[in-house]
């Protein structure tokens, strides 16, 4: 008995269409960097056969994602070198220029080779300076070997509607660009809150996986991936016994627990405080004790089970991965894209 992520092919159709109905005049990139948020890229057809383009941060990512789809890639991180920038394109994909260094390298290109430019609004983290997206414009502007595709920017903050920095880089964006050059600013925070983010092309990424990036449930997104595990073991628990390693948790009363076959080295998060909700037979319980490698505890004197009843750790109705991710101090994102390799991956409709 093996914990299992099953796959949504519905829910991530019902979550592209979504993206389509809040933005129907972009394009979409779909973000499927770190094997499409930890659900498999050989998993997420909807995906790549409804997008426009693909997006992955680095050149292993490409080449596996080159075995699935003609669509076009872009490759985030951009290229650091003659090799890579060969891989790239024979790869055929769109490369960003993020940081002065790549833009000679990208000048000197012997083949055509399509091209997004990325600019710092206030992030600070990748993006060119204002002055080196000039000087980039114009090492490119005489060379009709570079296409100029989409300049683009990215949010530091879009996920808190009313922070400033959210209008500063808005502001910032648009006093360094206009519609001579396509444009592309939005994640999904600002593709589900700011109508003046959405420029040509969108970016989502967490949101069609179907977790809000607010963190909170109230969406129409449906969750893609569900993350169940099946109990090994029933057992009760008298007045003071502990349970788990350190005996973090003890009984007052007399408690029915249940021990299931997932932890932490499946990437159940280990910091998941007691209390955190895990739902069986349809009944949310609370997790008591330290998770530990292969194994949680729950306990269950609320509800009826039995030993190989299949419980969901998150990803149904009554239990998102947000809810998991609240109680466990992390978001979303990382919860989904830390499932371990032990766990065993299917598609379902
Ligand atoms: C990952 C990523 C996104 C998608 O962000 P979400 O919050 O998952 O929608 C968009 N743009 C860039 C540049 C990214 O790296």
């Amino acid at each position: 008995m093996q914990a299992t992520a099953s796959i949504s092919q519905s829910a991530l159709a019902h979550n592209l269409s979504a993206v389509r109905q809040s933005c129907s005049g972009s394009k979409i990139v779909s973000m499927v960097k770190a094997d499409a948020y930890g659900h498999h890229l050989t998993l997420v057809d909807p995906i790549i056969d409804e997008s426009d383009l693909l997006a992955v941060s680095e050149l292993s990512e490409a080449q596996k994602l080159r075995e699935k789809t003609d669509k076009p890639i872009l490759l985030l991180s951009g290229v650091y070198s003659q090799d890579e920038l060969q891989s790239a394109l024979a790869l055929d994909c769109h490369v960003v220029v993020h940081e002065k260094e790549q833009i000679n390298l990208i000048a000197q290109t012997k083949q055509r080779i399509g091209v997004w430019i990325k600019i710092d609004t206030g992030m600070h983290r990748l993006g060119l300076l204002a002055n080196e997206y000039h000087e980039c414009i114009e090492a490119f502007k005489n060379n009709t070997l570079v296409d100029v595709e989409c300049v683009m920017s990215h949010f530091a903050c879009a996920d808190e509607i009313d922070h400033p920095t959210n209008e500063s880089q808005l502001n910032e964006f648009n006093q360094l660009t206009d519609d001579s050059i396509k444009r592309s600013m939005a994640n999904s925070a600002a593709i589900l809150s700011n109508k003046n983010a959405l420029f040509d092309f969108v970016r989502p990424g967490i949101m069609l996986y179907g977790i809000s990036p607010f963190g909170t449930d109230e969406s129409n997104l449906k969750p893609v991936m569900k993350l169940s595990a099946p109990i090994l073991s029933i057992k009760t628990i008298q007045t003071g016994e502990s349970v788990g390693y350190g005996a973090t948790w003890t009984a007052n009363k007399k408690t029915n627990i249940a021990i299931i076959g997932i932890g932490y080295g499946d990437g159940y998060p280990r910091h998941a405080k007691n209390g955190t909700p895990v739902c069986i037979n349809g009944e949310l319980c609370p997790l008591i004790g330290r998770v530990s490698m292969d194994l949680i505890c729950v306990n269950i004197d609320s509800i009826t089970a039995k030993v190989g009843d299949v419980v969901t750790l998150w990803g149904n109705e009554k239990l998102s991965a947000e809810t998991v991710a609240t109680w466990s101090d992390t978001i979303g994102y990382e919860l989904v894209t830390g499932v371990s390799s032990r766990v065993s991956f299917n598609k379902v409709l």
